[in-house]
C-alpha cells in the first residue's frame, strides 16, 4: 500500500463532472508531475484532495496514514501532514505573513494557547526562517507585510514555497507554482523544493509547462486530459510533451507547452 493513495476519485464542481476517476499512488520520497492542458482538472483535483467546499466528491478514496481524507475537514487534512500551495494565492489585508507562519506553525505543533511548552519561541521562529527566506531569496521584510498584500506573482508563489517549508508536510501539491514566474524565481522555488525533497516527503507537482521539471526532475510524469488520466510514466513523457504538446489528445491549440515568458 502507498503512503498517499488515490483511488477512482471522482468530483464535480457547480454541478459539473470535472474528476473522472482519477487514480494516484504517492510514496515519500517520490516526486510526481501532474501535467495537463488548461481546464483539464488539474486544479479540482489539487482543490479536491484539500477539501475545498465549493469541489463535491461523487465517489472514490484518497488514504493516507489509514483515514480516508475525504472524510476530514481541510485543517485536519493539514494537521495531518498534507500542504496545497495555490496556483491563485489569496491576499489577506490585516494579517502579518509573520503572525500568520507562527500560528500555522503552532496550530501544527498542536499548541492551543494554552500549554506553551508546545508553542514555537520568537528565537526559534526567527532561526527558522532565516535560511528558509534566503534560499527563496526574499528578505525578512517580507515578515511584516500583510499575506501576499501587494506582493508580485513570483513573491506570492515563494510565499507559498515559505509556507510549505515551514509546515514541512509529508505530502506536498503544488498547484503551477511555476506559472507567471520569471526564470529566477523558477529557479529559486525548484532549490527550494530540492532541499526539502527526502525520503520524508511525497510530492505533486501540477504544471501546464515542462519548465519547471528541468529543475526539478520528477520519478513520475502523468497526463490528466478531461479529468483522466491518460499517460503515466517516468521523466521520458515530459519530454514527449515537450515535443509534441498535448495535441494527441485533441487539444490543437496547445502545440508546444513552453511558456511565453
Ligand atoms: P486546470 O487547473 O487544469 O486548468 P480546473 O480544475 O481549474 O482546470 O478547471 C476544470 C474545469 O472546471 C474547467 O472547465 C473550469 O471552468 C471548471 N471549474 C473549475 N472551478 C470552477 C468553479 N469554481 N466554478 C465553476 N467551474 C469551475
Ligand atoms: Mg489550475
Amino acid at each position: 500500500m502507498a503512503d498517499f493513495e488515490i483511488k477512482d476519485l471522482r468530483a464535480s464542481v457547480e454541478g459539473r463532472q470535472i474528476l473522472k476517476g482519477v487514480s494516484l499512488d504517492i510514496n515519500k520520497g517520490e516526486v510526481h508531475a501532474v501535467m495537463g492542458p488548461n481546464g483539464s482538472g488539474k486544479s479540482t483535483l489539487s482543490h479536491t484532495l484539500m477539501g475545498h467546499p465549493g469541489y463535491s466528491v461523487d465517489g472514490g478514496s484518497v488514504m493516507f496514514k489509514g483515514q480516508n481524507i475525504l472524510d476530514l475537514e481541510p485543517d485536519e487534512r493539514a494537521r495531518l501532514g498534507m500542504f496545497l500551495a495555490l496556483q491563485y494565492p489569496v491576499v489577506v489585508p490585516g494579517i502579518s505573513m509573520a503572525n500568520f507562519l507562527r500560528t500555522a506553525l503552532n496550530s501544527h505543533r498542536g499548541y492551543d494557547g494554552k500549554d506553551k511548552s508546545k508553542a514555537v519561541s520568537p528565537k526559534e521562529f526567527r532561526g527558522l526562517l532565516k535560511d528558509k527566506l534566503k534560499v527563496l531569496h526574499m528578505d525578512d521584510s517580507f515578515l511584516s507585510r500583510y499575506i501576499n498584500d501587494g506582493f508580485s506573482g513570483g513573491e506570492k508563489k515563494r510565499a507559498e514555497i515559505l509556507q510549505m517549508a515551514v509546515l514541512k508536510p509529508e505530502i506536498a501539491i503544488l498547484d503551477e507554482t511555476d506559472s507567471g514566474l520569471d526564470i529566477d524565481s523558477i529557479k529559486f522555488v525548484a532549490e527550494a523544493v530540492n532541499r526539502m525533497r527526502g525520503p520524508n516527503l511525497g510530492v505533486l507537482i501540477i504544471t501546464h509547462y515542462t519548465r519547471i521539471l528541468e529543475f526539478i526532475q520528477p520519478d513520475f510524469v502523468h497526463v490528466l486530459v478531461d479529468g483522466k488520466f491518460v499517460l503515466s510514466g517516468g521523466s521520458e513523457v515530459a519530454e514527449r510533451l515537450e515535443k509534441t504538446g498535448y495535441s494527441e489528445w485533441g487539444h490543437a491549440e496547445e502545440t508546444t507547452p513552453q511558456e511565453v515568458a
